[in-house]
């Protein structure tokens, strides 16, 4: 015994220094890095697919947004809505992803994981917490697909922006009276459902294919996308690694064709190669995400007119064509990947349409595309002097409380303290926007943020920071700690005697494996010799159990776990 105590504490210096490295195990500037929720092994991708809009083609923020609010305003001018809505500008501070709308108050809601309320807004007006209560008792909603919609897209941030706008007005302007279910002027009432409905109409038509936002964006595509470069030899690089690569967008060829040619444009790709020659396969019109369930008919495009070709598709598909609509299925026919779903990498920024579809439906590994993340990790790191004031905070109240226990009937003061704790989480959250951070709110996480552990694999600002990778690489998650392994250090460790008085410890098979007389302490009767059942007792696997890990799964050729 003591023997092994010498040596664990002979191994102590090490092992902590091996573990005690944190940040620094990463190289890679955060901006350039790709975050890993889920072990990937790059060598083991066989194919990438892409959707184009803010995945590929990333549309300047807010210029582009502000495009989209002011035909959202127009539109809603046609529909009947008041001219004096017109004065409303933009203001990109305010919209974040991940929000949920209540078509019944009328309130935007930020949420944690599992549908606490976190903030919550109605136009302008950032309700209290009892305010709140008299909404929703519980402060606690669930995903009711009728009454709430939640914003995923960034292409929605518009949206998000002129809701709130409308209800504001309407909220505060004389004319209209407030009840609890919308406003009232005149004889007319409008729900803030029926609100909400028109935006989304407004939505429609300014998004469609031959739709205003459109038009405008490839009428100026200089003034609304970014133009990186580096995309033509990225895509490059993904092929002459053995990659196949297709592009599985919902906008229609034409609108395609034009945003792609603009970022593939032949006089800058060293290639000189048009954009279509990038890929293995094009899928245009893909509707995700119906894609990834029983999806359209596939039909061939007709480059010359942006036109389809009559009948279904059927034949082999050919480089530099285009293709409409169709399946997953379709696509596993054509290229082959339904053998190997795992292999294929779907990258896009649409948590819904892109990420959780592929993944549930497919079982796609998935890389999203989190632009937000520039800013994210910039107040990460510039402000990182409000999250030390935090965890000071936090550490004089564990002091006040150190040596008090249940006998202590005084009662500590730490009002200042509280006082001190919401001005620093409230410049925290000011620092990313009105809304705070996409991913939480002071130190809780948002239904978004869970959003992204759950359903990505890897997320990143940018596809392009695939670039600061070799294609041998494998992205190992770091490790998910519960409040019992974060706060308690493992220098807290017990004496070996204290350890093995434990109970709970003799479920160990640490000593594999585990000898008879062990198992005999535990349970004698499991080494009973007259029993008939073929085994009593599991034995101690012989290996790791785990097979979520990819990093460590096992050889083909290793042994059997257990005989
Ligand atoms: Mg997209």
């Amino acid at each position: 015994m003591a023997e092994t105590a010498e040596a664990s504490a002979a191994l102590r210096p090490n092992l902590e220094r091996k573990y005690s490295l944190g940040s620094h195990m990463y190289k890679r500037e955060p901006s350039k890095r790709v975050f890993v929720n889920r072990s990937l092994m790059l060598e083991k991708v066989k194919f990438f697919g892409f959707d184009m809009d803010y995945t590929l083609a990333m549309y300047k923020s807010p210029e582009y947004e502000t495009l989209g609010f002011n035909h959202l305003k127009s539109h809603l001018i046609k529909m009947g809505y008041p001219k004096a809505i017109s004065d409303f500008e933009y203001d990109h501070t305010f919209p974040i992803r991940g929000l949920w709308f209540d078509t019944h108050f009328g309130t935007l809601l930020k949420v944690d994981g599992f549908g606490n309320i976190m903030v919550c807004v109605r136009g302008f007006k950032f309700l209290r917490s009892s305010e709140i209560a008299n909404l929703y008792h519980t402060m606690f909603v669930q995903m009711d697909e009728a009454r709430f919609r939640i914003f995923n897209t960034l292409y929605e941030l518009p949206l998000i922006y002129i809701l709130v706008c409308l209800i504001d007005f309407f909220s505060n302007c004389p004319d209209y009276t407030q009840n609890p279910r919308g406003v009232k002027a005149g004889d007319v009432t409008m729900t803030y459902e029926s609100i909400f409905n028109d935006v989304n109409a407004a939505m429609e038509i300014v998004h469609a294919g031959h739709g205003p936002l459109k038009t405008d964006t490839v009428a100026d595509v200089k003034k609304y996308i970014e133009k990186d470069e580096r995309l033509p030899i990225l895509l490059s690089r993904l092929r002459e690694n053995g990659k196949k690569v297709f592009l599985a967008t919902n906008s229609d060829y034409k609108y395609t064709n034009k945003v792609m040619t603009y970022l593939f444009d032949t006089e800058t790709n060293s290639n000189k190669k048009p954009w279509v020659d990038f890929f293995d396969f094009i899928v245009v019109d893909a509707k995700k995400p119906l894609f990834f369930l029983q999806g359209t008919i596939l039909r061939e495009v007709n480059k010359e007119t942006g036109g389809l070709h009559l009948g279904t598709f059927t034949g082999k598909i050919r480089q530099g064509a285009a293709y409409s609509g169709g399946s997953v299925d379709v696509l596993n026919e054509l290229m082959g990947t339904g053998e190997s779903l795992s292999e294929v990498v779907y990258v896009g920024d649409h948590i819904f349409g892109d990420i959780l579809k592929s993944k549930k439906a497919r079982g796609w590994r998935t890389f999203l595309v989190v632009p937000e993340m520039v800013q994210e990790l910039a107040v990460w790191t510039q402000k990182s002097y409000l999250f030390s004031k935090l965890s000071e905070l936090d550490y004089e109240i564990a002091e006040i409380y150190r040596h008090l226990d249940s006998s202590d009937t005084s009662k500590p003061d730490i009002s200042k303290i509280q006082v001190e704790m919401r001005q620093v989480a409230h410049e925290m959250d000011q620092a990313y926007g009105t809304l705070g951070s996409v991913f939480r709110s002071g130190s809780r996480q948002s239904f978004f943020a869970s959003q992204v552990m759950r359903y990505a694999d890897l997320y990143a600002a940018s596809f392009m920071n695939m670039l600061y990778y070799p294609f041998s690489y494998c992205f190992r998650a770091p490790p998910m700690h519960m409040p019992h392994e974060s706060t308690v250090d493992h220098e807290a460790r017990l004496s070996e005697e204290q350890f093995r008085k434990i109970s709970l410890a003799w479920r160990s098979r640490a000593s594999a494996p585990i000898s008879p007389g062990e198992l005999s302490h535990i349970n004698p009767t499991m080494m009973r010799s007259d029993s008939n059942v073929p085994r009593l007792y599991c034995t101690t696997p012989n290996q790791l159990t785990e097979v979520a890990d990819e990093f460590l799964e096992e050889k083909a050729e290793d042994a059997a776990i257990t005989q």
